[in-house]
């Protein structure tokens, strides 16, 4: 029998123009939709309203258009579609296995900074942020249904303990590319080192977490491409994928393109959007050969 026909997905946040970092991640999977004669998809990640917008959404293709990086059927707008999340969200909660955290950020930053104090560091998850410190997961019904009631912002987090419990034991994925230490084959998943990671807050009902993965599946991706900012976020991804009975996609993370200070290129790096080099006279074959030039891998 045949290997299942890939498809892979461009996913940006539509919250500024193009660098040559995305471009270099969607050339990425445009190769390899190529190579396999496989599909691309493309999915505009906005659950963030407040930040993203048509115009930048409309900056986007205009870009990939001039790089002629082209996709399959018609661009996913995660913004119009927060039911399938909340849907997801509603599962979770149906096992019991979210419950609303009530602590503001800066709550948040006094309660580690207090807990420090004794000298001992609060555990941090791999991006550096603390742990979340709050102990809602252990009130009662009564006192939580009280505080919701309350009309005090919240977010949903998941139970992260109860969550691996449930899942099982070894929960791994197949990385096809290398992680940031050179990790590749089957590795073993640790949403643990995550603690209990946001899926949703009372206003918006969606997380990036939670909708890439609905997403994913929804949309029938094989196969995600995409940097090593986001390796660790894979061991959440798997958790998630087998509390909601997801299919399992294959991964490839790859090296992020550094500036010549070694730092990683970021939407405030003005000089390597797309568009701001194709104002200064490069042909998109030029910005093409930067990006493979470029990349550390
Ligand atoms: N939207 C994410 C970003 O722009 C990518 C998400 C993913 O590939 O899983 O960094």
């Amino acid at each position: 029998m045949g290997e299942r026909r890939r498809t892979l997905r461009f996913a940006p946040s539509p919250n500024g123009r193009l660098h040559l970092g995305h471009a270099y991640s969607a050339l990425r999977n445009l190769d390899l939709a190529k190579q396999s004669d496989g599909d691309l998809l493309l999915r505009m990640e906005d659950i963030d309203t407040a930040r993203c917008t048509p115009q930048h959404e409309a900056g986007i293709i205009e870009d990939l258009g001039w790089l002629g990086i082209n996709w399959q059927g018609t661009v996913r707008r995660q913004s119009e579609h927060f039911d399938d999340y909340a849907e997801a969200l509603e599962r979770l909660r149906a096992l019991d296995l979210v419950y609303p955290a009530f602590l503001t950020r800066a709550q948040i930053r006094q309660a580690v900074a207090e807990a420090e104090q004794g000298g001992s560091a609060w555990p941090r998850d791999p991006d550096g942020a603390p742990l979340y410190p709050g102990n809602e997961r252990t009130f009662p019904d009564d006192r939580i249904a009280e505080l919701i009631a309350s009309d005090r912002p919240f977010a949903w987090r998941l139970d992260i303990e109860k969550a691996c419990a449930r899942a099982g034991a070894d929960i791994v994925w197949t990385e096809e590319g290398r992680g940031p230490a050179g990790q590749t084959g089957t590795i073993a998943a640790d949403p643990a080192a995550w603690g209990d990671v946001i899926l949703a807050r009372k206003d918006t009902p969606t997380s990036y977490h939670l909708s890439v993965v609905v997403d994913d599946a929804l949309q029938g991706i094989t196969d995600i491409v995409r940097g090593h900012d986001l390796f660790h976020a894979t061991s959440v991804h798997r958790l998630l994928q087998i509390l909601l009975d997801l299919p399992e996609p294959r991964y490839r993370h790859h090296a992020l393109l550094v500036d010549r200070d070694g730092r990683k290129l970021s939407k405030s790096d003005g000089d390597t959007a797309i568009a701001a080099l194709r104002e200064s006279g490069a042909s998109a074959h030029e910005v093409i050969r930067m990006c493979e030039t470029g990349a550390r891998i």
